[in-house]
């Protein structure tokens, strides 16, 4: 293990062929931060199994992996909103049939909800925003669980957020979401280490010129953000073999200075 801290994190520098042979799935691969990870993975050598709602956006980066020359990914229908038990064992089944484990597993997708105080927050907007971050990101991990178990140096991430480490008003949901999964990623990490090679952490991507952001800050002029190409390595250093062994840890793409 070489890597413990956020900078060191940040400063890593891939070796061409860093994720060959990995199985990574990534959720809200569709677009945004999602789309550009998986592009990087792919390009890093790792099979991608391309998990989202909307087909005809999953298909894009599917053309546009193989287009690039990567191995060929999956794509893997998921509405985290809608989804039931049988869907994610189909996931699972089908994750299983086809590479017998998994390598990586990156919770990326996320919803924003609505920035309001608590006294006025819609409460179907809460319980959804609570479901697709934290519930489905559970659920999803723990039928996918036997394939990471049958991986020897298996990563798991939960995408991070600054309000979900220091909250401030207005977040709501959101917020408490975030926090939300970094308990469950020290619960986790707690359970496995020591009895798995499953490494579980999580990962803030900082501000980046995205939808989520735009709607977040819609008077901010988003072309001073830096795009998602350009945070991917942190998380390809993360779900790679640089990281082996580190576990139950906080990191974040850029300075939070
Ligand atoms: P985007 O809004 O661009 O992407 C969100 C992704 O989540 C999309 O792929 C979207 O799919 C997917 N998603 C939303 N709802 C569902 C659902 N019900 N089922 C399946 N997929 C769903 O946001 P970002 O790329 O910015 O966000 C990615 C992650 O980074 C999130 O967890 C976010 O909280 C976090 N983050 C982002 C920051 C930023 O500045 N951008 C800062 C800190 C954290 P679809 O395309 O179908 O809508």
């Amino acid at each position: 293990m070489d890597i413990l801290n956020s900078l060191e994190l940040q400063n890593h520098v891939a070796a061409p062929d860093e994720l060959a042979g990995r199985v990574i799935a990534i959720t809200g691969a569709s677009g945004g931060i999602g789309r550009a990870v998986a592009l990087a993975c792919a390009r890093y050598g790792a099979n991608v199994i391309l998990i989202g709602r909307n087909a005809r956006k999953l298909e894009a980066v599917h053309t546009e992996i193989e287009t690039a020359g990567g191995p060929e990914p999956i794509i893997a229908l998921l509405d985290l909103e809608k989804a039931i038990a049988k869907d994610y064992d189909q996931l699972a089944d089908a994750v299983t049939e086809r590479y017998g484990r998994l390598d990586g597993l990156l919770h990326n997708a996320g919803l924003l909800g609505t920035l309001s105080p608590i006294e006025h927050y819609d409460v179907p907007t809460w319980c959804r925003v609570m479901h697709v971050n934290v519930t489905a990101a559970f659920a999803l991990t723990q039928v996918l669980l036997p394939a990471l178990k049958r991986s020897a140096d298996a990563s798991v991430i939960f995408t991070a957020s600054g309000v979900g480490r220091r909250a401030r008003a207005y977040w709501g949901a959101y917020a408490a979401s975030k926090f939300a999964l970094e308990g469950f990623s020290q619960v986790l990490s707690s359970e496995l280490e020591g009895i798995s090679a499953i490494r579980v952490n999580t990962l803030n991507p900082g501000k980046v010129r995205t939808m989520m952001r735009r709607t977040a800050y819609p008077a901010e002029d988003i072309n001073t953000l830096p795009l998602p190409e350009t945070v991917t390595g942190p998380y390809v250093a993360l779900l790679g073999p640089a990281t082996r062994g580190v576990t139950g840890q906080q990191f974040d793409c850029q300075s939070t200075k």
